[in-house]
């Protein structure tokens, strides 16, 4: 069986490059065709020799996701559908930057499907498939990477993705060590520096410690969603394991780079986590925490009848915290029209024969 180079760390292919004979330099050449270059093809890499190439392609390939669906939405978010060699789907979402033309934000999957079924995602209701090799999470962006340099978005200026947000399908910290490896593939072989890459959990609370202390320090980003445990519990089922207490310590303790701040994500559900009650408590419960909010209006999901809440009362509940000296902002769901937006990464599930 051939090995995917796309498995190995910088270490591990300098090794391997060395055990063929090659001189250990040509490990960076092949790194620097696959990560920067975004190649899919040993072929292309012209600056080792036809013997070289010729050697590493008998044992080795590089993986690349097939692309089987693309759906480009009418504010510029495009959502992407790979399949796996499994056969397993997994999507991941190419999202253009508020400020900065030509620049995106990239939402990329960690696990095909969920285990956590948090009452209002829908990756959640179709069950877990299973959790993603690094490589696959890394592809996503190297895909989508390659997408964006070839202009197939604009066809005229060349673009660049700016930031990475691990908040597509699944939960990043329920598959930390290939997580974590692909965290650090971002940060030290593609360069993406740690301050543009986040991490967004449901709060499974033992390995956010272990991110702080084995990862490469990227930001944290902690979907809270209520600010009572009954109804944390009730929509977010992982709470009766990892109850608010403990997250919010968790957090406390997450060792975060001057001047950054923790984003605390809150789905608005009308009538469900949005009163100014819970506004009040949530001002409360991230005293002393440096915080930021990110309110998300509910999106609709075809399964369960969640209500979006009204405009007025999502004004007025960012009001309380903004009064609470909290840092809010109103996340506005791009991508809705293709069901890109948050927690809508799923449909194709249903058309997935069995
Ligand atoms: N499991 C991780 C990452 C995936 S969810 C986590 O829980 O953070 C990514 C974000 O989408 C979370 O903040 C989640 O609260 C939000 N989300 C999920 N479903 C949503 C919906 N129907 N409407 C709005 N946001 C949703």
């Amino acid at each position: 069986m051939k090995t995917n180079l796309k498995e190995f760390s910088a270490d591990e292919l300098v090794h391997f490059i060395e055990a063929l004979g090659e001189k250990p330099y040509r490990a960076k050449q092949v790194i620097g065709w696959i990560y920067r270059k975004l190649t899919f093809s040993i072929d292309e890499m012209t600056d080792l020799s036809k013997e070289a190439r010729e050697k590493l392609k008998k044992i080795s390939f590089i993986s690349s996701p097939a692309l089987i669906g693309i759906n480009k939405s009418k504010d510029g978010t495009v959502k992407f559908l790979f399949e796996l060699e499994d056969g397993e789907r997994i999507e991941s979402v190419l999202i253009p930057n508020i400020h900065g033309e030509g620049k995106y934000t990239i939402c990329v999957s960690s696990q095909a499907g969920c285990t956590l079924k948090c009452l209002f995602c829908r990756t959640g209701a179709h069950g877990f498939r299973r959790n993603l090799k690094s490589y696959e999470i890394v592809d996503q962006a190297v895909f989508l990477g390659k997408y964006l340099k070839e202009s197939l978005v604009s066809g005229s200026e060349p673009a660049d993705i700016t930031n990475i947000v691990l908040m597509g399908m699944g939960e990043p910290l329920n598959n930390f060590a290939e997580v974590n490896k692909a965290l650090w593939k971002f940060t030290s072989v593609m360069n993406y520096s740690k301050r543009r890459i986040t991490l967004s959990t449901a709060g499974i609370v033992p390995k956010i410690y272990e991110l702080g202390k084995y990862g490469p320090g990227v930001n944290l980003a902690v979907s809270l969603n209520a600010t009572t445990d009954e109804i944390r519990s009730r929509i977010m089922p992982i709470n009766r394991k990892f109850p608010i207490k403990e997250l919010l310590q968790a957090c406390r303790e997450y060792p975060l780079a001057p001047r950054r701040r923790i984003t605390f994500e809150y789905v608005l559900i009308g009538g469900v986590n949005d009163s100014n009650e819970d506004a009040l408590r949530l001002v409360r419960l991230l005293k002393g925490i440096r915080a930021k909010v990110n309110l998300i209006p509910c999106n609709p999901s075809n399964d369960k009848a969640l209500a979006k809440p009204s405009g007025n009362r999502v004004h007025r509940f960012q009001e309380i915290l903004l009064n609470g000296k909290l840092s809010v902002s109103i996340r506005k769901s791009k991508g809705s029209d293709i069901s890109a937006a948050c927690g809508q990464l799923k449909a194709e599930y249903e058309n997935k024969p069995q």
